[in-house]
């Protein structure tokens, strides 16, 4: 039994968990609206968690705040899973997109792959360029400077010896790149709605920005996708955000 414990706006996250344990033969107990619950009456975390594993066997949990997770299994006795800690980490979203890269391309040493977007908000990058780290692959970073990847994830990189670079755009490292993972600018992390304004549509991925990528390369996206990636270049073959999603499932499972 596992509980899916969502303080936090999620679709694909929480039904893919929940798919994931219905297939294997297990069952859910979906806490989604955190607002009908004991939570809402000032529960805190940990009572929160100590609770439910009573009844559950493992507890999937998406917070808003970094180190929520942690915290959670600090107190945990079973196993908890995190789905998203804030701005902080999306760890089985990185299995779920290191799992596609090598489904699509065979592997992941060697490989050019480039993070584009909103790098400084963006859990899944931070969990994805660490969980990178343990391969041979060069990490190329393109954003807009008030969205870069945060400094300490890129020193940490570097101690291990990983080849990093950071860009504002996109066309010096398109042709190189054999995976092209973009991400959303998240307008609900921005204090500042001006600031957000200004780059959320600075980069979109088309087919006429793509003629000039490999023929054999991938285009993934977290998802949900706004407008970073542009609808017609759902037909091409690199496009491989749907494909990742299902990925996702059987990650999960
Ligand atoms: N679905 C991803 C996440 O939960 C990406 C996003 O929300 O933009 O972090």
């Amino acid at each position: 039994i596992l509980a899916n414990l969502f303080y936090d706006v999620a679709t694909r996250t929480s039904s893919s968990f929940t798919a994931a344990m219905e297939r294997l033969g297990g069952s859910v107990i979906p806490i989604n609206e955190v607002r009908y619950s004991s939570v809402s009456k000032g529960e805190s975390l940990p009572d929160t968690v100590r609770t439910l594993e009573c009844y559950a066997d493992v507890v999937v949990l998406r917070h808003p705040e970094v180190g929520s997770a942690a915290l959670a299994a600090k107190y945990a006795k079973k196993p908890v899973i995190n789905a998203g800690d804030g701005i902080g980490e999306h760890p089985t979203q990185a299995l779920l997109d290191s799992f596609t890269i090598k489904e699509e391309l065979g592997h992941i040493d060697g490989l050019t792959i480039t993070m584009l977007g909103d790098l400084k908000y963006g859990r899944t990058v931070h969990s994805l360029s660490r969980l990178l780290s343990l391969y041979k692959a060069k990490l190329n970073y393109v954003s807009p400077e008030i969205l870069r990847m945060p400094p300490e994830i890129i020193d940490e990189l570097s101690v291990k010896g990983v080849e990093q670079a950071e860009f504002n755009t996109i066309a010096p490292v398109l042709s190189e790149t054999d995976v092209l993972y973009v991400t959303r600018v998240q307008k609900e992390r921005f204090a500042d709605l001006a600031d957000y304004e200004s780059v959320a549509k600075a980069y979109v991925i088309d087919p006429e920005i793509m003629r000039s990528a490999k023929d054999r390369m991938i285009v993934m996206h977290p998802l949900p996708r706004v407008t970073e990636i542009s609808l017609e270049f759902d037909e091409d073959p690199r496009a491989a955000y749907f494909r990742q999603m299902e990925y996702g499932l059987y990650v999960r499972m």
